[in-house]
């Protein structure tokens, strides 16, 4: 095989063999943008290497030899040669972006002689020992895994010495004795002396790339980001230019668009006299990229024509890397940039009004789950703010939590259930599992491409940086503002949005949807198939549901109507009746509470359908818990000061035990209590038809579909069906009205799904529970398996993902696709949607559209993403 590519012979869509840097570099070299000459090695190679356990496949030293002698012509340089050395930089490619999960090594080729040629090459002494300083602090980091902050130490402890605050002070004699004291570290940590052959240096480089796929930074980002632990990452070997050779270098990093608002403007920082990761790594706080326009304005021009060839030619906002090397632009990096929600909605937005792309493209620009982000809450304008300081806007939204300094902290504290608010002087990759626990993130330094910033907006999670006013002294655990402490676990709130940060919890409110998300959700809305309606058990959730963009209720739970304050007592006199009479007098008191329920949500819903399901839960539920009563009956006769009411707890236990289940999940529930209780049942069907006559005599169109849980056969409907029929037929005739129902059922059991053509005959719509039907399915209850053995099933890879989350297509689905194939066999056309939570799950919907769905129904807040990921099912 071919395990080397010259940037010439790639492409951008040779990404899976090249991975992302590698293919753009390439593609960057072929439409003619100024990229310093190189070579990638394929993932295949680095496949290749594992399968080897370990070791660099025949051949590959020297195809990349080979091809390190095409770079050498190119650039006029022979690696290693003392005179005039060529350096090079190794750079990890894999084919999905991690930022800075894996380690770039900068200035490798570098030795005491070609450092010597280095310098009189570019007649600068200085710059040359930096160079190779630098190199070697790199190459024992990320090659000979030396901790970086002994290197850190020495670095210190030399400008210490000459009596410098900063790097750039360092007199070459100074710079000359770092190396010495570096070469002596590594010596000494590793029993070797630092590699002093270039090609030496170069595969121990390589293999390091390819081991890094493995360490535990990028192992975390992409069980976090579900990437395939197999593809393997690439390598690109790049001829090096310097930003750091003087006043007219520097390096940067910008993309085409505003990736915070989405705004058409070069959006970016970069630093004079500095070499690559020193932007990232917040160092020193870089230059907004507008300065380059008055500090080096050809340069400036040069650069933003660059970014509108390279958005144009990849039809979307790119994220670039460059660097300028004595007054020329070099580009080291192109990408489709990271961007917020507000931002993907108005960059396709606009792109489409520009005509670079079509509606399709702009819609399957932005992810669905990020909608999420813009309909959350946002801290109230009109609330009155004591701000304690003001960063950089990173990362939109807002977050309140306690304050803790160190990423260990915050998860140990998240754990407890606790809102965390990270606050450090900067990230690194090593922080990130406290970025994953904590609601937001506050640094004191770093630009807007700092670390922080990029993870955070990757994230969707509010972050505030480079807040340069804000003092953190991890020592004493606490951060000062001019005279104001703040200490650990206290309270603060940060707007990513703007920048603020602000003292104590502050009240929210609902987002203000732009004109833009509008437009796109409008596109989405004439693409999709799938109607998309909500969950909504209130009359508010339905407006909520309706303004989000639903046309329909697919789902309105009435347990939860059970469990108000005044109709408690009733159903648990309901529930206590010994006799029919009894029980027919507890419902007689609900029936009104019920009817005044569905009036108002079909009201809200007026003219589109709304899908009611009949009691489901165990009727324990509705009862207080066996311990409680326990420990009252207990209590109270031993204090034996009030009989009457022991005696009613006493009762109450006694029912509480009577109704105990060893499996309440398979037990007396769903339409098993209406089999055995029709007259609850027969109330409900009665307040939904009740409420039904009120509105369709007040001119309001109700359309409601009567649903039967838990069924598992045709009997089962028919018996219910008779009664929606009866009850319906006796209430019309009544009130002198008629309106249109419907009757079906969820389907919840593999038995359901196996005899759904029978049914259908009596059912005439069918909605998914795919809570239930995957519990069901594979025989997991939900709320045991997520906390004790499904984390295993999922890192054993047993199971791809949380079935209950992203729904089991394999299992599950087949169980769906066959009831959908048997419904619609006895009754052609037949409704079908699905109001599990799956409902939601942009995944999940796309299998919905694939098997003829008619609708999805999820939360109300979960309503936009849905409207998107069915639109995007349906291109
Ligand atoms: P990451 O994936 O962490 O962004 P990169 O491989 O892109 O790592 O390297 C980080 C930075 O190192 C680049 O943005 C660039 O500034 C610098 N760099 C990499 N290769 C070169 C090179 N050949 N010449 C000059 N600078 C380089
Ligand atoms: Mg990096
Ligand atoms: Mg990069």
């Amino acid at each position: 095989a071919k395990f080397v590519y010259l940037f010439n012979e790639g492409r951008a869509d040779m990404r899976s063999l090249l991975g992302g840097k590698g293919a753009n570099l390439a593609e960057m070299t072929n439409i003619g943008l100024p990229v310093p000459p190189g070579m990638t090695i394929t993932t295949e190679a680095c496949r290749e290497y594992y399968r080897l356990e370990r070791k660099l496949p025949d051949g590959l030293e020297a195809e990349v030899r080979a091809n390190l002698a095409a770079v050498e012509t190119a650039v006029g340089k022979k690696f290693g040669d003392t005179d005039n050395p060529l350096l090079v930089s190794v750079r990890s490619g894999a084919v999905f972006s991690m930022p800075g999960m894996m380690d770039t090594i900068l200035n490798l080729g570098l030795n005491e002689e070609t450092t010597q040629g280095l310098a009189a090459n570019t007649n600068n002494l200085r710059f040359a020992y930096d160079a190779y300083r630098r190199f070697i602090q790199m190459f024992s980091d990320v090659v000979l895994e030396i901790p970086k902050h002994s290197f850190e130490h020495l670095l210190t402890n030399q400008k210490t010495a000459q009596g410098v605050a900063f790097d750039q002070e360092l007199t070459p004699e100074s710079l000359r004795s770092l190396i010495d004291n570096y070469k002596k570290l590594v010596l000494k940590e590793t029993g070797r002396p630092f590699p002093e052959n270039p090609l030496e240096q170069l595969f121990m480089a390589v293999e390091a790339v390819f081991r890094s796929w493995n360490n535990d930074r990028a192992i975390i980002y992409r069980n976090l980001n579900k990437i395939d632990h197999e593809l393997g990452t690439a390598v690109n070997i790049q001829s090096m230019v310097f930003g750091n050779m003087g006043n007219d270098c520097g390096t940067g990093v910008a993309f085409t668009r505003n990736p915070s608002t989405g705004e058409r403007v070069l959006y970016g920082e970069y630093l004079t006299n500095a070499q690559g990761e020193d932007v990232v790594a917040g160092i020193r706080t870089p230059q907004p990229i507008a300065k380059l326009q008055a500090e080096m304005p050809i340069i400036f021009d040069q650069f933003s024509q660059t970014a509108q060839t390279l958005e144009k030619h990849y039809r979307n906002m790119q994220d670039i890397e460059f660097t300028i090397e004595k007054g020329k632009l070099y580009m080291l990096q192109t990408r489709n940039g990271k961007r917020t929600a507000q931002a993907a909605i108005k960059i396709a937005h606009d792109m489409f009004t520009e005509g670079l792309i079509d509606k399709k493209a702009a819609i399957l620009m932005v992810e669905p789950g990020q909608l999420d982000q813009l309909l959350h809450r946002q801290i109230d304008s009109s609330a009155s703010l004591s701000i304690l300081a003001k960063g950089l806007p990173a990362s939109p939204g807002a977050a309140s939590g306690l304050v803790v300094f160190s990423a260990d902290d915050a998860e140990r504290l998240s754990k407890t259930g606790q809102k965390i608010m990270l606050v450090r002087m900067e990230t690194t990759p090593d922080d990130i599992h406290g970025i994953i626990a904590a609601q937001g993130i506050l640094t004191s330094r770093g630009g807007m491409t700092s670390h922080a910033a990029v993870v955070a907006r990757g994230m969707g999670k509010p972050c505030v940086c480079g807040c340069e006013s804000i003092k953190v002294d991890y020592h004493k655990k606490q951060f000062t503002v001019d005279q104001t402490i703040i200490k650990e676990g206290d309270h603060i709130s940060i707007d990513g949005a703007t920048g603020r940060v602000i003292l104590g919890d502050v009240p929210m409110k609902d987002p203000e949807l732009s004109p833009e998300y509008l437009a796109v959700l409008g596109w989405a809305d004439e693409l999709r198939q799938l109607d998309v309606r909500a969950n909504a058990d209130t009359p508010e959730d339905a407006l909520k549901a309706r303004e989000f963009g639903a046309t329909g209720i697919g789902l309105t739970r009435t347990e939860h109507m059970f469990m108000a304050q005044d109709r408690l007592p009733y159903v648990q006199q309901m529930i206590l009746a010994e006799t029919l009479e009894e029980r027919q007098q507890a419902l007689g008191h609900l029936l009104p509470m019920q009817e005044g329920d569905f009036y108002g949500i079909l009201k809200a819903m007026d003219g589109y359908p709304v899908c009611i399901r009949l009691l489901d839960p165990p009727l324990h539920e509705f009862l207080p818990g066996m311990e409680e009563l326990l420990i009252e009956t207990a209590v109270l006769s031993t204090r034996g000061d009030n009989p009457p009411l022991l005696a009613q707890k006493e009762v109450l236990l006694k029912q509480v035990r009577k109704l105990h289940e060893f499996n309440p999940m398979l037990g007396h529930r769903g339409c098993r209590l209406g089999i055995t209780y029709p007259e609850v049942y027969e109330m409900q069907i009665q307040a939904i038809f009740n409420a039904c006559a009120r509105l369709s005599r007040e001119g309001y169109t109700v359309l409601p579909e009567v649903e039967i849980p838990l069924t598992l056969s045709k009997a089962e409907m028919d018996f219910f069906k008779e009664r929606i029929d009866r009850i319906a037929g006796e209430v019309m005739k009544q009130a002198g009205t008629t309106f249109h129902y419907t009757s079906g059922t969820m389907i919840e059991l593999p038995r359901a799904a196996l005899l759904a053509d029978e049914l259908a005959e009596s059912a005439e719509f069918f909605s998914f529970g795919t809570n239930d039907l995957t519990q069901t399915c594979l025989g997991f209850s939900r709320d045991d398996a997520e906390g004790k053995f499904l984390p295993h099933y999922l890192d054993a890879k047993i199971l791809p993902e949380n079935p209950f989350a992203v729904l089991d297509r394999k299992g599950v689905g087949k169980l769906m696709q066959l009831a959908v194939e048997g419904g619609r066999r006895t009754r052609p056309g037949m409704l079908i949607g699905i109001c599990g939570e799956h409902g939601g799950d942009p995944s999940s919907i796309e299998f919905c559209h694939q098997i003829g769905l008619d609708f999805v129904s999820c939360s109300p807040y979960r309503v936009p993403i849905a409207r998107l990921a069915a639109a995007q099912a349906a291109i």
